[in-house]
């Protein structure tokens, strides 16, 4: 099972247009599936508009105060390290959407006056579309921990599709914490940008990171044509391998505003993916050798 993250440094960027288009195309060559990691704006049904096959609600923990146990001792505060835990008047109060669920304060009260509670978090959604399984996290609204559901995506993940060749993660936006979980344990990264002053600021920041991590990763230009040639010259003089430059088009974004599959709209798109894929492989090879 080779593990590929299509992220990319900001929004907007055409992240989860590729993941789909290229779950797709692969899906009908190699067993894959698709994990939208993207768990606060989970899109990649809008796009492949497939038929729910299951739904597992998902919990985490945070603790509970027990009142009349505890004694104003002040500790459970001090050893918070994420300021969920706040003491301003006679009794602790907890700040759910804070606590990243580590056990300290409930382990380490004097008076076990603090336990933990099974908190809803989110859904897991499985879907299936002409024989493309993938599965998608989404936080609950008022939901601010998107770490937590994402290793539960990703683990539900490996364990659903043991028997596909190819796992795309749709990650997280960002270089934050949520980017980092979904692509911390990738083969493979995909980076998508666009040929804007924009786009190749926060490729940079990507790339920094993946970087730092030590991950395998190539470029996506996306839309290829609007902007300048400052990314690709970039990446040239980094000597980072740029796997795909797919031609903006205005098939494409009458496609795209419908929710529609790009690589359906223009053949040079479906071409360039075609070749995108030809080239995956063989970096495939390369990592697996
Ligand atoms: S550590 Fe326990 S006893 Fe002390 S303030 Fe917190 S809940 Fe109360
Ligand atoms: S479980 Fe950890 S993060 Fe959550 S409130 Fe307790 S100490 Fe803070």
């Amino acid at each position: 099972l080779f593990h590929i993250a299509i992220a990319s440094g900001k929004g907007g960027t055409g992240k989860t247009t590729v993941a789909v288009n290229l779950a797709f195309l692969l899906g009908s060559t190699k067993k894959t599936a698709l994990v939208d990691l993207d768990v606060e704006e989970p899109n990649a049904q809008l796009f492949l508009q497939g038929d729910i096959t299951g739904e597992y609600r998902q919990y985490r923990q945070v603790p509970s105060l027990i009142e009349e146990a505890c004694t104003s001792c002040g500790l459970c505060q001090d050893v918070c390290n994420f300021h969920a835990i706040i003491q301003l008047g006679d009794k602790p109060m907890i700040f759910p959407q804070l606590c990243h669920s580590c056990h300290a304060c409930t382990t380490l009260c004097p008076q076990q006056a603090l336990v933990m509670k099974s908190e809803p978090m989110g859904m897991i959604t499985a879907f299936g579309r002409d024989g493309l399984q993938s599965l998608e996290g989404r936080l609950d609204v008022g939901q601010e921990q998107a770490v937590p559901l994402i290793h539960k995506t990703k683990k539900l993940a490996d364990k659903s599709f043991s028997d596909k060749e190819f796992l795309l993660f749709d990650s997280p936006p960002g270089t934050s914490c949520p980017f980092v979980a979904a692509v911390d344990d990738a083969d493979y990264v995909l980076l998508v940008t666009e040929p804007t002053p924009f786009g190749l600021n926060d490729l940079k920041l990507a790339v920094e990171t993946v970087r730092g991590m030590g991950l395998r990763f190539s470029v996506v230009i996306n839309r290829a044509g609007i902007g300048d040639e400052r990314v690709q010259q970039w990446c040239e003089q980094e000597s980072i391998d740029v796997i795909a430059n797919i031609p903006d088009s205005r098939e494409a974004a009458v496609f795209y505003s419908r929710g529609e599959l790009i690589c359906e709209s223009d053949p040079r798109i479906r071409n360039e993916f075609l070749q995108m894929i030809d080239r995956l492989q063989d970096r495939v090879t390369e990592a697996l050798s």
